[in-house]
């Protein structure tokens, strides 16, 4: 029997409509199955400079620029006192070409990435859910069911696994491990009201780190700002509160939140959603490639998720096109895919795990471009796949650093809150 397939891509989120793009781009024929219909909600609204490059390597840029979404050249990073706070301007770096990156609201940017691959020629079928999958020899076949509630099955060289948080089929394997230590909960919604900074540094996220936890403050639109509550789940559980009651105290309790709240309406219903981070032992297996949260996924306080989700799906697929090409169903190229993602991701999760530091916090609120290290701070958050050896250094030196502020005062200590 014939393929009807080279490749099955499983969601049509950033990383999967990447994929579609960029096999299509190859002349490979491809079908999408994504169980929701498109626009839909999702969150992971705050993108970073080094999606431009992927935007326009899938000619999908001008549509995106049409679009009109906010433009952001920083990120704040606040107190929840409003002692302190320092900014990450993305025009400043030795080290980056990109100075600026989009906040979207994922309805409309998620599709507008989706129907763009339709029209480089996926196939796209919306509300069909995937409910297996197997590797059989020659081919993958992935079953699913379609709104009318029927099963079908289709037949490819290739899977692409990009299911998101659902990690399809990494989680059919037991493949997935969490990072001890990261089981966060995430309470959010859209408002407006919000008082957020104009003039240059207007499109800015705001992260406000509190002493557990931090809020991320996005503004979508003129008047429309994504505001969220992230916090450990055992610290919610223990506060035996609904999850707005749990959010409106920490607001109340944050002044640098609150004071931009105080004439703020919610305009979204608040959404709660577990936020775990973890890893997938393998990325790659015969015929089989995860790619975006179906890889990994990391807390989000330094607004990787999308760039991560595109970048590796743009990799993924590339490297599923030439094992098609190669006739073959595992290769180094796989292999190699799969450890550069993972390094990729790593470079992040380094800042992430000191970020909840005290020591940490100590050094990148008090920041000094001293050998330019916060150039190269700069161009690892604004989500730069490679490393060079003058941005490896740098690093290095920052993080010897932040081990001795564990030790000695090399910054003025702070308390967080
Ligand atoms: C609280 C929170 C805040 C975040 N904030 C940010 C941020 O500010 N910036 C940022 O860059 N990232 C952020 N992220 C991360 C970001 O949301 C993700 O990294 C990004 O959406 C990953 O894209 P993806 O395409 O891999 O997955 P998704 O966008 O989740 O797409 C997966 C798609 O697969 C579909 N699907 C799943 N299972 C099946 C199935 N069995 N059959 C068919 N279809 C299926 C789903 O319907 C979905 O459309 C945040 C995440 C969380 C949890």
């Amino acid at each position: 029997m014939q393929n009807s397939w080279d490749v099955i891509i499983i969601g049509g989120g950033p990383a999967g409509a990447t994929a579609a793009c960029t096999l299509r781009q190859s002349g490979r024929k491809v079908l999408v199955l994504e169980k929701e219909k498109f626009p839909r909600f999702h969150i992971g609204e705050s993108l970073l400079p080094y999606n431009r490059p992927i935007f326009d390597e899938l000619g999908v840029w001008d549509k995106i620029q049409a679009a009109g979404f906010m433009r952001k050249r920083g990120a704040q990073f606040w107190m929840g006192d409003g002692s302190m706070h320092t900014r990450l301007n993305f025009s400043r770096g030795s080290f980056t070409e990109f100075p600026e990156a989009i906040q979207v609201e994922r309805a409309k940017f998620d599709n507008i990435l989706l129907r763009h691959a339709e029209e480089l020629g996926a196939e796209v079928r919306e509300e069909t859910l995937v409910t297996s999958h197997a590797v059989e020899g020659d081919h993958v076949t992935a079953q699913f069911r379609t709104k009318d509630g029927t099963d079908h099955e289709a037949r490819a060289a290739f899977l692409i696994d990009a299911s998101g948080l659902n990690n399809f089929t990494a989680n059919r394997e037991k493949l997935r491990d969490y990072y001890p230590g990261h089981k966060k909960i995430a309470i959010f919604g859209h408002y407006s009201g919000v008082q957020m900074t104009d003039g240059e540094e207007k499109g800015d996220i705001l992260i406000v780190r509190r002493k557990n936890s931090w809020f991320w403050m996005i503004p979508l639109e003129d008047d429309k700002v994504s505001i969220g509550l992230v916090l450990d789940l055992e610290d919610f559980k223990s506060l035996k509160q609904e999850p707005l009651a749990v959010f409106d105290d920490a607001v109340a309790t944050t002044p640098t939140v609150r004071d931009r709240m105080t004439n703020a309406k919610a305009i979204t219903q608040g959404h709660v959603l577990s936020d775990f981070s973890y890893t997938n032992r393998t990325l790659v297996s015969d015929r089989v490639v995860r790619v975006g949260d179906a890889a990994g996924f990391i807390d989000p306080i330094f607004s990787s998720g999308v760039m991560l989700a595109m970048h590796s799906a743009q990799r993924g697929a590339q490297v599923v096109n030439d094992a098609i090409a190669a006739q073959k169903t595992m290769t180094f190229a796989m292999k190699r895919y799969e450890w550069s993602t993972k390094k990729h991701v790593g470079r992040f999760w380094q800042f992430i795990e000191k970020f909840y530091t005290k020591h940490f916090a100590q050094l990148f609120f008090q920041p000094s471009n001293r050998f330019r290290m916060v150039c190269a701070i700069n161009c690892v958050l604004a989500g730069r796949p490679e490393m060079t050896f003058a941005t490896w250094w740098r690093l290095k030196f920052f993080f010897g650093l932040v081990w001795i502020q564990k030790r000695f005062a090399l910054a003025k200590p702070i308390e967080i809150g």
